[in-house]
């Protein structure tokens, strides 16, 4: 699908039980966010699954064709949260034990950014209205396995 028809398309992102996906590969996306919190900007990022992923169906893996963004992440490889404290030191889990997960914090106040806010409501750093805006989203692709399991998928995503 064309980036103008994502972009008009609006919400494509969805929310349901944790999910185990894998792939060979992998990208971070890049947007920035204001912190409820302080009001500064903060760098965001999201964990991206190739086209050609694979995800856990019951007992069988299914190959999904198309890309998608990860949120809600509740899992990730030791090889994956490695890559992130080098590259990504502010999307980890949070230290209060009763919100399970990785989520982004804050660069300047360490306040947690809520995905929800990031990846489902239109205007959000993962979910641009304008072609400027995904434009703005930076994407690092990594040569890396990806395993991950994530309750929140943003189909085919305009970045
Ligand atoms: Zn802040």
């Amino acid at each position: 699908m064309g980036l103008l028809a994502q972009l008009a398309q609006g919400d494509s992102a969805q929310v349901g039980r944790a999910m185990k996906i894998r792939a060979d590969r992998y990208a971070i996306a890049s947007a920035s966010a204001q912190c409820p919190a302080c009001g500064r900007w903060t760098q965001v990022v999201s964990l991206v699954a190739p086209e050609r992923h694979e995800r856990l169906l019951e007992r069988d893996w299914e190959t999904v064709a198309e890309r998608v963004s990860l949120f809600y992440v509740t899992q990730l490889s030791a090889g994956v949260r490695r890559r992130l404290a080098t590259l990504t030191p502010w999307y980890r889990q949070p230290a209060a034990a009763s919100q399970p997960g990785f989520v982004n914090h804050c660069e300047h106040c360490a306040h947690p950014l809520d995905d929800h806010d990031l990846h489902c409501e239109p205007g959000g750093a993962f979910q641009p209205q304008t072609l400027a805006e995904a434009q703005g989203i930076r994407v690092w692709e990594i040569a890396e396995d990806l395993d991950a399991e994530a309750g929140g998928c943003g189909h085919d995503p305009a970045f």
